[in-house]
């Protein structure tokens, strides 16, 4: 029982080697603690009535009546990421350290394992400068999943079993759009290029994670087709518009890696305005 409680004590890693057990001691205790501290911070605020106005002009403070109707905000996107290191330890060492600012909500490693990192009700920093339609808070909004992986390699099949998994449990328990998977490229066009071009987006989409385009061979473009339009309505951010065709060419024609628009890439823009329209 001793050999239990101490190895409950140290988050149990546990050996049995020629009948001796050994605990090894978890790095993450401290930074579990200062989590916990900040979670309780936070659920200090959730309880207060707040009933100051800024800037008030002579108007009164509200007077509070706390109505019984109500549930907690829950997020609405998921963004996904490569975390461009070399390991999963590495990775969760960068979110565990208050200099870095970063941080997301899953890692999920190159063997599938899934570490969980922020509960998924709280605000990871993993979105950075970024808009999608006229949303510019993304980490308000959305869920971080990082994937371990350089960003030079493709992404290994258990770990992608894993990435559904965990976005099929999303999905149904936030009822999160179909169209609001992304990538962190997507989001941040001309500086964020994650995930890579080796990202299987069309295998997600088949399950029902981001959109994609239909069969386009019988597409016909009208002379009258704006690809600028599209692209900023299927959400791209299009004040720099280079970056923004090369994010949605590395989402939806990872292969075409040359600046500007084929015809096959109109066919395609087209065919997503219209599915968002
Ligand atoms: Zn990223």
């Amino acid at each position: 029982m001793k050999t239990i409680s101490l190895c409950i004590k140290y988050s149990c890693l546990l050996a049995v080697i020629g009948g001796f057990a050994y605990c090894a001691r978890n790095p993450y205790t401290a930074t579990n603690k200062v989590y916990r501290q900040h979670a309780k911070s936070y659920a200090k605020v959730l309880r207060q009535q707040p009933g100051e106005l800024s800037g008030a002009n002579g108007v009164a403070a509200p007077s509070w009546v706390g109505t019984i109707n109500f549930n907690i905000r829950k997020p609405s996107m998921v963004i996904i990421h490569h975390t461009a290191q070399n390991s999963c330890e590495q990775t969760l060492k960068t979110f565990t350290m208050e200099k870095t600012q970063v941080s997301a909500h899953y890692v999920i490693c190159r063997n599938g394992t899934i570490h969980h990192m922020l509960n998924d009700y709280l605000r990871a920093w993993h979105g950075g400068v970024a808009k999608w339609g006229n949303l510019t808070d993304i980490n308000s909004a959305s869920i971080g999943i990082e994937l371990d992986n350089n960003g030079t390699e493709p992404f290994d099949s258990a770990q992608i079993s894993s990435l559904l998994v965990l976005l099929d449990t999303l999905q149904h328990r936030y009822n999160i759009p179909t169209a609001n998977f992304v990538g962190h490229g997507d989001i941040a066009p001309g500086r964020k290029v994650d995930p890579s071009a080796f990202f299987p987006w069309h295998q997600l989409a088949e399950k029902g994670f981001g959109g994609w385009f239909k069969d386009t061979s019988a597409t016909v473009v009208p002379e009258s087709f704006n690809p600028l339009l599209a692209l900023r309505i299927i959400g791209y951010d299009i004040k720099d518009s280079s970056a923004a065709i090369m994010a949605f060419k590395r989402h939806f024609m990872p292969a075409d890696s040359l600046p500007g628009l084929s015809d096959a890439g109109k066919k395609i823009l087209l065919n997503l305005q219209q599915q968002y329209q």
